[in-house]
């Protein structure tokens, strides 16, 4: 079959690491068209961030790393931190892409993958398809929800929602919210909620562990480390917040003093109007909030079967291991701000030596 287009390099997302990588591949010298393409299923500008919910202002984000070559305080407004993450960052992202000229085409879905015959990759997308000698992926997690699955489930007569439709605190007014999940994300809806809510109620699998102060470079380096030992292995890379515990910032602090944060362990089941939990409790509900987190968006890249026995990916930084020309940024121990813009970096670099540029 033969391509609508065809290029050296097609990088897949326009997020954070996505620019990274595009970043570098302009730096090297290729340019839009014959060099490469970006092709992002986004509207506008700014990979998830722009689908964040309004209240996830900038001061309660974990603090977000550069991309290379332009700093984000360089962009009018952004040292705002009451502003919403999702305006600031869609700002510094369409910045970024105007400011090194990078040939994002949008949207763009792209729906699979292939290897050809020649070597070379198809990448088919709801409208054309391109050829490529190689492929950056960078999607992120947003488009891939993770709920998990309680019988009962279908059963129930209130809402149920996760934190990507989420859209902020005010449809839950008067309402008794089950919050779901021990990440950070649940914990800031919870306290939000808890504001307008008649009551909530949370439960996480393990019991939570808050840590006071902040989380050092050197903590952050060992959890970087232990999600790549995974993914060199072929395992999944797993949960971050299962190794970083959650930070005690005064917001939550406040939140536990008020006695908003008791934590209840999972139901067993979901029923019409709640909750039941094995020892017979019950807990009557209106909505439940799945705040259970993503996992990598790859359904694209199941032509290419690339997951092995450990039923993950098995990596060597942002290489896939046996996969030639082919990285993955942003995906396990790159999947943070300041991970994704790294990797960026080591992908192209890695690439373009297999392309012998
Ligand atoms: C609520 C929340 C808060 C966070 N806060 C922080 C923080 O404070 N600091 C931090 O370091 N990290 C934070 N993270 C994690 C951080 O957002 C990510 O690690 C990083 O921004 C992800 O960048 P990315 O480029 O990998 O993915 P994304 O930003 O998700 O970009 C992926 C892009 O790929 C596109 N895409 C996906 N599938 C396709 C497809 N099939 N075809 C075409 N395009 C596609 C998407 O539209 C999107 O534009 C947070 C995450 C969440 C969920």
């Amino acid at each position: 079959m033969r391509a609508d287009h065809e290029t050296d390099v097609v990088v897949i997302g326009a997020g954070q690491a996505g620019l990274s990588s595009a970043y570098f591949l302009h730096r090297a010298g290729l340019r839009g068209g014959a060099g490469f393409v970006v092709l992002d299923h986004g509207k506008r500008a700014g990979g998830a961030w722009q689908y964040r919910w309004p209240t996830l202002r900038m001061d309660r984000v974990h603090g977000v790393h550069d991309l290379p070559g332009l700093r984000l305080v360089e962009v009018p407004g952004s040292g705002n931190p009451a502003r919403p993450a999702a305006e600031v960052m869609a700002a510094y992202f369409e910045e970024y892409e105007r400011a090194f000229d990078l040939p994002v085409h949008r949207p763009v879905s792209v729906r699979a993958v292939r290897r050809t015959s020649d070597g070379r990759f198809l990448v088919d997308t709801a409208g054309e398809t391109w050829s490529a000698r190689g492929v950056v992926n960078a999607t992120g997690t947003w488009d891939k929800p993770f709920w998990p699955y309680y019988p009962g489930r279908e059963t129930f007569r209130g809402r149920q929602l996760h934190t990507a439709d989420y859209t902020g605190p005010a449809p839950f007014a008067g309402a008794h919210v089950v919050v779901v999940g021990g990440g950070t994300s649940a914990v800031q809806l919870l306290v939000e909620i808890a504001e307008v809510a008649e009551g909530t109620t949370w439960v996480t699998r393990r019991p939570p562990v808050f840590h006071e102060g902040e989380f050092t470079p050197e903590h952050g380096r060992e959890v970087v480390a232990e999600v790549d030992r995974r993914v060199r292995s072929g395992r999944p890379p797993g949960s971050v917040v299962g190794a970083t515990g959650l930070t005690l910032t005064p917001e939550v602090r406040a939140a536990r003093e008020a006695g908003l944060l008791v934590r209840r362990p999972m139901f067993e089941r979901i029923t019409p109007h709640g909750v039941r939990w094995a020892d017979g409790r019950q807990q009557r509900a209106d909505v439940i909030l799945w705040a259970t987190g993503f996992r990598p968006a790859l359904d694209h890249l199941a032509p290419l079967r690339l997951r092995g026995a450990g039923s993950g990916i098995r990596m060597d930084g942002t290489r896939v291991v046996g996969v030639p020309r082919l990285r993955l940024v942003g995906y396990g121990p790159s999947a943070s701000t300041v991970g994704a813009s790294r990797a960026g970096r080591e992908a192209v670099r890695g690439l373009l030596a297999e392309l012998g540029r």
